[in-house]
């Protein structure tokens, strides 16, 4: 992610609420996209300090009853009180129960960064407010004790609170041998599902079959009793992402995307630190692939010294490169809203 400036010349970052060099309240501005400082204007009115913007803007009401957001929202939207990312919840955890409260603020971090990601890329975000795409939702459950799955179904996205808790998850990532397991993650796959639905399945479905496979043959109930009776498919290297991408063309996929907003997350902080020589054409994948994995290659190593977990452990052969090109060139496909407007 990107760095911000806060009025007094500070660093601030993607998840800051407050600068700590000159304590102003800062937040994500809804308009200019930045983390800025704001300048209250009182009655609960605040305007974003980034002097080419200006918003005058609200605090997302998250923020203010529970800590659980740094994002604002446009006076403009005088009906609504919560911010783009946060009233996409259908449900939210039992702030109840003891420890909720710290879980769904790391389920809501890694939301943001996660929408944040998919929006740079020019990908749209069906609000379910408006009648626009496909609408996005989310759920944050527990087992009760029926096992809640983490997953996607028509726009839903449902987490398993257990994933906010670093112990059950590092649990979970050894019991399926995952190189990595993060709430991050979590977001960019389940979103991969959303954007198959809304983008792929109209627009590209043959030229998806092509790479991935046939979606149909298996069905998903069978590729999935299969994957879980027999493990990955042998020698899933040399044509998959990950081992779980070899289950069925839907994960594939979603791993595929995952591994992409991964990509295009890196190389834009890179972008943002002029150490690093990573200054490519927005357009250009096999640059952005190459920017990506001599980066992969340096963060391995650097995370190797201390006996961290690969950042980049994926193996970039053809036909994994082919599937992340797919997911390059989704965001030119024009979707079309019910109300005919469109966006890239
Ligand atoms: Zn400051
Ligand atoms: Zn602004
Ligand atoms: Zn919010
Ligand atoms: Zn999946």
């Amino acid at each position: 992610m990107q760095t911000f400036r806060c009025q007094c010349g500070h660093k601030l970052f993607f998840g800051s609420s407050f600068c700590v060099s000159c304590h102003e309240t800062v937040g994500m501005c809804p308009t200019c996209r930045q983390v800025t400082a704001l300048k209250s204007l009182g009655d609960d009115t605040w305007q974003c300090t980034n002097q080419t913007c200006g918003q005058q803007v609200k605090l997302c009401r998250n923020r203010v009853d529970h800590k659980a957001c740094n994002c604002t929202v446009a006076i403009e939207e005088n009906d609504q009180v919560l911010c783009t990312y946060c009233r996409l919840n259908q449900v939210i955890p039992d702030l109840s129960i003891d420890g909720n409260l710290v879980k769904w603020r790391r389920l809501e971090a890694a939301k943001r960064r996660a929408l944040y990601g998919v929006e740079s890329n020019g990908l749209p975000i069906g609000d379910p407010s408006r009648n626009d795409f496909l609408p996005l939702k989310f759920e944050f459950k527990e087992d009760d004790p029926h096992p809640v799955s983490t997953g996607h179904a028509s726009g839903l996205i449902t987490i398993n609170l257990k994933e906010a808790d670093s112990v059950k998850r590092e649990q979970t990532r050894v019991e399926f041998g995952e190189p990595q397991r993060t709430l991050v993650g979590h977001f960019r796959h389940e979103l991969g599902h959303y954007y198959w639905d809304m983008l792929v399945e109209p627009a590209k479905l043959e030229a998806f079959r092509q790479l991935f496979g046939n979606e149909q043959d298996p069905t998903y109930a069978d590729a999935q009793t299969a994957y879980y009776a027999n493990g990955p498919k042998p020698n899933w290297q040399s044509q998959y992402i990950s081992a779980y991408a070899s289950m069925h063309p839907w994960e594939d996929f979603a791993e595929s995307f995952a591994s992409y907003l991964d990509m295009t997350s890196i190389v834009s902080t890179a972008q943002s630190f002029p150490r690093i020589n990573a200054n490519v054409p927005p357009d250009d994948f096999d640059a952005w692939l190459k920017v990506y994995r001599e980066i992969g290659v340096m963060a391995n190593e650097f995370n190797r010294d201390i006996g961290l977990l690969d950042l980049v452990p994926e193996v970039f052969n053809k036909p994994v490169i082919e599937k992340l090109r797919f997911m390059h060139d989704l965001k030119d496909i024009r979707v079309q809203s019910p109300e005919g407007s469109s966006s890239a």
